[in-house]
């Protein structure tokens, strides 16, 4: 149950995001949705979710690359909802090419949206949950922010910075009631993945569907995807007060990836 209680999910406009928000949402808190998309479609998403859950459900257009936005966007969240008690740093985006090609634009925007945006949010909510006595912060890292694959070295190098920051928060903050952990999952069928799935296929020179089940589903056990039903289990049990000892830890839903 997290009735009163009001979460920010940074990049919720589609996939895990939107998924988490939902479960806030399902469970009775109110929730600051955020993320890049068509204006009126965002617009419907929220209202459909405030119609559905009867919970109050806010937008901020805060551009993960721009630590002013995402400051307001933590304030804003602050002012009209009148609390933050959860933060899920959850925005991310991938680029898939070998690494002496990789383009020092698409490394700059992976560590800025992946890595340096979870700082900046969470910089900006940690004085508001030490003065309500009370935090959750919840970044939402990867499997390759405990293993790599070839092809994504930005991506494997910002996730394994989550993790890094993950604990580090932790450990300043124990002794205030706020707690830091990653969520690390495996492939999971979300926009980000389709993409990759188009950009394995051309640097691999592969079929999509060879990719899909030699390198997407290969690395995977249990040879399926995770579903967001399986990742919304273990984010509420760290948002509820039933994880409060759970601290600068990372919870792998992958399949069993990381355990080869
Ligand atoms: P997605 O593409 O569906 O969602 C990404 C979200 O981030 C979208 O809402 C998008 O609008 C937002 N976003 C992107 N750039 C932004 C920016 N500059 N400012 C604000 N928002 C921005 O992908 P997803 O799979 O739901 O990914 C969510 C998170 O989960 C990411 O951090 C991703 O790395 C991680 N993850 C995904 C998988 C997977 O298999 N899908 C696996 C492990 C980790």
């Amino acid at each position: 149950d997290l009735k009163g209680r009001v979460a920010v999910v940074s990049g919720s406009t589609s996939g895990i995001g939107l998924a988490l928000a939902r479960a806030v949402a399902l469970c009775g808190g109110d929730v600051m949705l955020n993320g890049l998309g068509d204006p009126d479609a965002i617009e419907k998403t929220r209202a459909d979710l405030a119609a559905e859950t009867g919970v109050r459900v806010l937008y901020h257009p805060a551009d993960m690359t721009q630590p002013d936005q995402i400051e307001d966007m933590i304030a804003t969240a602050h002012r009209e909802l009148g609390r933050l008690d959860i933060l899920v740093n959850n925005a991310g985006i991938q680029h898939v090419e070998a690494v002496e090609n990789f383009p020092a634009e698409a490394w700059e925007k992976i560590i800025a949206i992946n890595l340096s945006s979870t700082f900046y949010a969470t910089r900006a909510a940690v004085p508001i949950m030490k003065a309500q006595g009370r935090g959750r912060i919840i970044n939402i890292a990867s499997a390759h922010g405990l293993v790599a694959s070839p092809f994504k070295s930005a991506y494997v190098a910002a996730k394994h910075g989550v993790i890094g920051f993950t604990k580090t928060v932790a450990l300043e903050l124990a002794q205030q009631n706020i707690t830091c952990n990653a969520i690390c999952p495996g492939f999971v069928e979300t926009p980000i993945v389709a993409k990759q799935i188009q950009d394995q296929a051309r640097t691999r020179g592969m079929s999509e569907d060879e990719v899909m089940k030699s390198v997407i589903l290969g690395s995977q056990p249990t040879k399926r995807f995770v579903t967001t039903d399986e990742l919304a289990g273990v984010f509420l049990y760290l948002a509820s007060d039933l994880g409060a000892s759970a601290n600068g830890s990372h919870f792998s839903v992958d399949g069993g990836w990381t355990a080869q």
